[in-house]
């Protein structure tokens, strides 16, 4: 993250901890108000214990040196309309400055912020490929910078999360889920079942068999359900034969 002259302790430090939240720890500053804007007591209180993001803080003179070693450079700006290329939304800047990452890991790449009171110049935002906007009401969609901030670190968080999805978490009680070799004596049992009911016909099967086992493998079902659907198994090959108690024999 580059912060372009920010001049609030407060907003660095706030900036400081949305990152450190999000898993970002490389915060750049070019040409502060004052020097050493990352050591103020108020950039300290505001980061609330992120203090090693701003410790870290490098400062640069100038947007140009702060950028000499960057591959790709993306302008965060709240006000798009007299720039030539047509912001994207975060979440599309975001998905792309990830995908680029995963095709090569050493890229370098920062999202750059303007100062608090007038945002980025033109000649800035020109000196990144890529522009993004959030997207807020067309009459006041100006953020406080720690928040935009904020808001772009979730967003690359929420994309390196959707491309990671985290494994299913199970029911707490779910127990167990079923082996193969469980499975596989359900889907027999469920078979003679099927025919039992007249549902199937073994002399034409067709792709019944084949399509119920992709639903059942999809569903990764828990040993406990495939007890269940055994029970249901058992069931039907009873009401076929007319042993249901209660009921009298058929035919
Ligand atoms: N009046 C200024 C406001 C600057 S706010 C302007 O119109 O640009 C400080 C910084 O926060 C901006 O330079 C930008 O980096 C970021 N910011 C605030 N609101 C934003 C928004 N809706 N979309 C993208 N960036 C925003």
């Amino acid at each position: 993250m580059v912060l372009v002259s920010p001049s609030h302790g407060g907003n660095v430090g706030a900036a400081a901890r949305a990152m450190r939240v999000m898993g970002l720890r490389r915060l750049a500053l070019v040409a502060p108000r004052f020097p050493g804007i990352a050591a103020h007591p108020e950039a300290l209180a505001f980061a609330s214990g992120a203090t090693e993001v701003l410790a870290q803080a490098a400062e640069h003179a100038s947007l140009d040196e702060a950028l000499a070693d960057v591959h790709l450079a993306v302008a965060v700006s709240a006000d798009t309309r007299e720039f030539s290329a047509a912001p994207v939304p975060p979440w599309e800047a975001c998905a792309q400055v990830l995908a680029e990452l995963r095709a090569d890991a050493a890229l370098q790449v920062a999202l750059v912020f303007g100062t608090e009171r007038t945002g980025l110049s033109i000649a800035q935002v020109q000196r990144c490929g890529l522009v993004t906007a959030i997207p807020g009401e067309a009459d006041y969609h100006s953020l406080n910078l720690a928040q935009a901030v904020q808001v772009i670190c979730w967003e690359l968080r929420r994309a390196l999360l959707a491309a990671e999805p985290a494994p299913a978490a199970a029911e707490p009680d779910a127990g167990p889920p079923a082996t193969l070799a469980q499975l596989e004596r359900f889907h027999e049992h469920f078979e003679q079942a099927l025919v039992a009911v007249g549902f199937l016909d073994p002399a034409a099967p067709k792709k019944l068999l084949p399509r119920m086992r992709r639903l059942f493998a999809r569903a990764r079902p828990r040993a406990e359900e495939v007890d269940l659907l055994r029970g249901l198994c058992k069931q039907m090959l009873l009401a076929a034969q007319g042993r249901l108690p209660g009921r009298p024999p058929r035919g």
